[in-house]
């Protein structure tokens, strides 16, 4: 069994689709939330999603801030830029769709977060300590997470009073042990300096974790980005990846 684990899209159609070539056929796709923000491609970023075989997808605290849900003090200029933008051009449509999705989910031995158990929309999971305040919050053997567009895992070792941050290696199929918190990293637009979306595939049957890159055309996106007149800044770190 194979499952396709995305985040952070953010309205990139050109990175959606070279994940979804570069998967192949899978039994399902889980998507972590971010779908919009940034890019230039929200409505056809959610039809193609709702496309997807048994599709599982979170809300992202860009999702939300596009719909007016929350409040985009906490946005940096640009950010808040391009969620005024998004809202100026999402059909009523897409709208029902993100107003639909849930903040967490459960799957199995699976918990389904954009940001962190304790914090669904909000919190960056992003060294140690977050990490280890957050496992009280979910029950499940494994807590799939986004929000930080940064490919890394967690993990407890046996005496569960010591948690590890490790990076996992692109095309190494990686046995997950119980109590891990992973994060497959960004399909829209990666930090981690690495321009090619990431994506993940995850087998439930051995708890297998399969990170992968996938190249897609960076300047179709950037074009686009140009004609919407979104901020130069977001248009230039798709280059670098940063
Ligand atoms: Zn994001």
């Amino acid at each position: 069994m194979s499952i396709l684990v995305i985040s952070d899209i953010h309205a990139n159609l050109a990175a959606l689709q070279a994940v979804l070539e570069a998967a192949g056929k899978v039994d399902a796709v889980w998507c972590l939330g971010d779908l919009v923000g940034y890019g230039p491609n929200p409505n056809e970023c959610i039809e193609l999603i709702q496309e997807q075989p048994n599709l599982v997808c979170l809300l992202g605290n860009h999702d939300a801030a596009c719909m007016g849900n929350l409040n985009v003090a906490t946005f940096n200029r640009e950010a808040r830029l391009a969620v005024e933008w998004t809202q100026t051009i999402l059909t009523q449509e897409s709208i029902n769709f993100l107003l639909e999705r849930p903040e967490t989910e459960v799957i199995g031995e699976v918990t389904l977060v954009h940001g962190s158990p304790r914090e669904p929309i909000y919190e960056y999971v992003l060294d140690v300590r977050s990490a280890s305040d957050n496992y009280d919050y979910f029950g499940t053997d494994f807590c799939f997470i986004g929000h930080s567009h940064l490919p890394l895992m967690f993990y407890q070792n046996a005496d569960e009073n010591k948690v590890t941050l490790a990076f996992p290696q692109h095309n190494q199929p990686l046995q997950l042990k119980a109590r891990t918190i992973v994060n497959p990293g960004s399909v829209g637009q990666p930090r981690d300096r690495d321009r090619r979306a990431a994506f993940a595939l995850f087998d439930p049957e051995d708890s297998t974790w399969l990170l992968r890159r996938a190249e897609y055309d960076i300047q179709t996106t950037q074009e686009d980005m140009r004609t919407a007149n979104l901020p130069k800044r977001h248009i230039e770190r798709l280059n670098g990846g940063w």
